[in-house]
């Protein structure tokens, strides 16, 4: 008797502030990759799917992502002088009015 079946595998590859579509909180939000592996004997051969997701923190929405945009993301995840400033206004009003 052959035992064959899939196994699924999950990793979390970076934590990316994203504003979020369900919510619209500027949240924190999980990129995970999940692989599904082919095993026999409860054995994982190969990979025979890969999906990518983001998943809010905030309410929990996952999207679904191709892999180019990411890549994309855990690239811009590894700059972190591109993460948006809390503490900083978002407005930026320069021009005061002054009696
Ligand atoms: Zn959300």
């Amino acid at each position: 008797m052959i035992i064959f079946g899939t196994k699924g595998y999950l990793y979390t590859l970076a934590m990316i502030t994203l504003v979020c579509g369900r919510c619209g909180n500027p949240a924190a939000h999980s990129l995970k990759k999940r692989v599904t592996k082919f095993s026999l004997f409860f054995v994982p051969l190969f990979p025979i799917n890969t999906k990518y997701v983001t998943q809010c923190t905030f309410c929990g929405a996952a999207q679904q992502l191709s892999k180019e945009q990411a890549e994309q993301l855990q690239a811009s995840a590894q700059q972190p002088h591109q993460q948006p400033q809390y503490g900083q206004p978002a407005v930026h009003d320069h021009q005061h009015p002054t009696a």
